[in-house]
């Protein structure tokens, strides 16, 4: 697949040279300017060391007006330009493809005002979720999201992913959580809706554009965040089951019995398991072995004694009704970490097996794990394995699959998973990215998940808001030569 096509229209970039780092000097003075080859390959390269580009400047700006005046020099000189926040995304939209430059949002990480009677947070984007995680739940609120990359992830590359994770099921998609936003548009136009209203019915929700379009519309620089309250009593519980036709009764229950306190439910396969188990030691959550799949699922609420005994009952009946083969409940702390661990070290199990192949979609829930049995069967005979894990609140399967000790790409094995893995979900009228987005992995896909006239509007969006299609290039919008 042809990515290097420009989803831009003559999208002719210029060569980057030594007067453009000298502005950029005065922009943003000479230690925020990276030049160095070495220091460069942290910016270049993905979390999982599988997309690297070649850039030879990444610039750390330290407010709006800089970034703005960055993007306005970027757009006048047509260069092409990078967002990037922790650097964890997935699908590889946050390094260069070719050269170009980095923007790196890591110092903008200000804090710029807490409303704790209405209970929201305007920050800048650069600010790492994890920590304002802790500064909100000092002062009795929680962040809406929560992903196994908090304490690298920016708030700004959360929103620009339209990030998912953990807490989905109850607090709801950042297109409802994000009250306000500052962005910096191609050419330098700040766009100030910073508001943090709950309610504003003033024309188009110009906003929403932004969140999830993975830095090729705007560059995110701040935003105001609505907080629910934190929760004073979580209880966890671990489930083994002995299929997953077990596990959808198991949750349909837990919706009818747990639905008001219910705050997360979560699944792993037993592969996904023994890989954690293999690779991350520490003792995995007593359970009697044998179980082909394990759920967590998580309840938060106000009365600590109210949601044990709904737990404790819901357990008890579960297990009485033998869908569930053993479960356990969290006692303290530790034991809750433990477990959440065994569920978050996957993505980083995985890493140190082979090479992995990762998909990231959304499925009709009963037809979720069924892709998993498809896969293995179909990649036995390239000595390739098959791991299926995520949020099963949300209907959202990460299909891994993983060659152990090779682990360098096999064109043979891409070529059983792609393109059949995205017709087999477009089939289902499912989504070939959930939450990950499409970066550069899957724009060549995008048609499988949405119709010619939908990306049709989304190549005149684009248009519009980046003519020159300076902002992250190559990624999102499929190539021209495939339209
Ligand atoms: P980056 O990776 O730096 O960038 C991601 C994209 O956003 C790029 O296209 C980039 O250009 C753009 N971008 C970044 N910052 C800005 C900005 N300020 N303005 C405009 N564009 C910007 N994702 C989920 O949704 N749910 C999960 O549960 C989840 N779990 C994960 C677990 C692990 C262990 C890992 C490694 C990743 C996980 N992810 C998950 C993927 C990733 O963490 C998210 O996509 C996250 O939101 C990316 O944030 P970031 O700051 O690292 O962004």
């Amino acid at each position: 697949v042809d990515t290097r096509v420009s989803a831009a229209p003559a999208a002719a970039y210029s060569e980057l040279t030594e007067l453009d780092v000298q502005h950029f000097t005065t922009v943003v003075g000479g230690s925020n300017v990276i030049t160095d080859e070495a220091a460069l390959e942290h910016y270049n390269t993905d979390w999982m060391r599988k997309y690297r580009g070649k850039s030879r400047l990444a610039l750390r700006p330290g407010s709006t007006t800089e970034v703005s005046r960055i993007l306005a020099h970027c757009n006048e000189r047509r260069l092409p330009i990078v967002p990037q926040g922790g650097n964890t995304g997935l699908v590889g939209g946050s390094v260069p493809v070719d050269d170009e430059v980095v923007l790196s949002l890591g110092r903008m990480n200000r804090v710029l005002a807490m409303d704790e009677h209405a209970g929201n947070l305007v920050c800048e984007a650069g600010c790492v979720l994890e920590t304002l995680q802790e500064y909100v739940w000092k002062r009795g609120y929680t962040m809406p999201l929560d992903l196994g990359a908090k304490g690298s992830c920016q708030i700004g590359g959360n929103i620009a992913t339209n990030a998912g994770g953990l807490r989905f099921l109850r607090y709801g998609s950042l297109h409802g959580s994000v009250l306000g936003l500052e962005v910096v548009l191609a050419d330098g136009t700040v766009l100030d809706n910073l508001t943090a209203l709950r309610k504003d019915n003033t024309g188009y929700d110009l906003k929403q554009l932004f969140i999830g379009s993975e830095g090729t519309l705007g560059v995110v620089t701040g935003c105001a965040i609505a907080l629910p309250r934190a929760p004073t009593s979580v209880q966890l519980a671990f489930l083994g089951l002995s299929s997953f036709d077990a596990v959808l009764a198991c949750f349909g229950a837990a919706k009818r019995d747990l639905g008001e306190v219910l705050s997360a439910v979560e699944f792993l396969d037993a592969e996904s398991y023994e890989l954690v188990n293999r690779h991350l030691g520490g003792r995995p959550p007593p359970l009697a072995p044998g179980s082909r799949h394990y759920m967590l699922l998580e309840l938060s609420g106000s009365r600590a004694e109210h949601d044990q005994a709904k737990l404790s009952g819901f357990l008890e009946h579960v297990m009485a009704e033998g869908l569930v083969a053993d479960g356990t409940i969290a006692q303290d702390q530790a034991q809750s970490q433990g477990i959440w661990r065994v569920r978050e070290g996957i993505t980083s199990a995985l890493g140190k097996e082979g090479a992995v192949y990762k998909y990231d979609v959304s499925i009709p829930l009963a037809e979720l794990y069924t892709l998993c049995e498809v896969m293995r069967a179909r990649l036995e005979a390239h000595g390739a394995l098959v791991t299926g894990f995520g949020h099963l609140g949300d209907g959202n399967l990460h299909l891994n699959i993983y060659t152990p000790g090779r682990f360098n790409k096999d064109p043979a094995v891409l070529a059983a998973i792609e393109p059949f893995v995205y017709e087999w979900i477009a089939e289902r009228r499912g989504s070939i990215s959930a939450e990950h987005g499409l970066g550069v992995m899957k724009p060549a896909f995008l048609r499988m998940s949405k119709s010619e006239s939908m990306i049709e509007l989304m190549r005149g969006i684009k248009g519009l808001l980046d003519p020159k299609g300076i902002l992250n290039p190559y990624k999102v919008l499929p190539p021209l030569s495939h339209s």
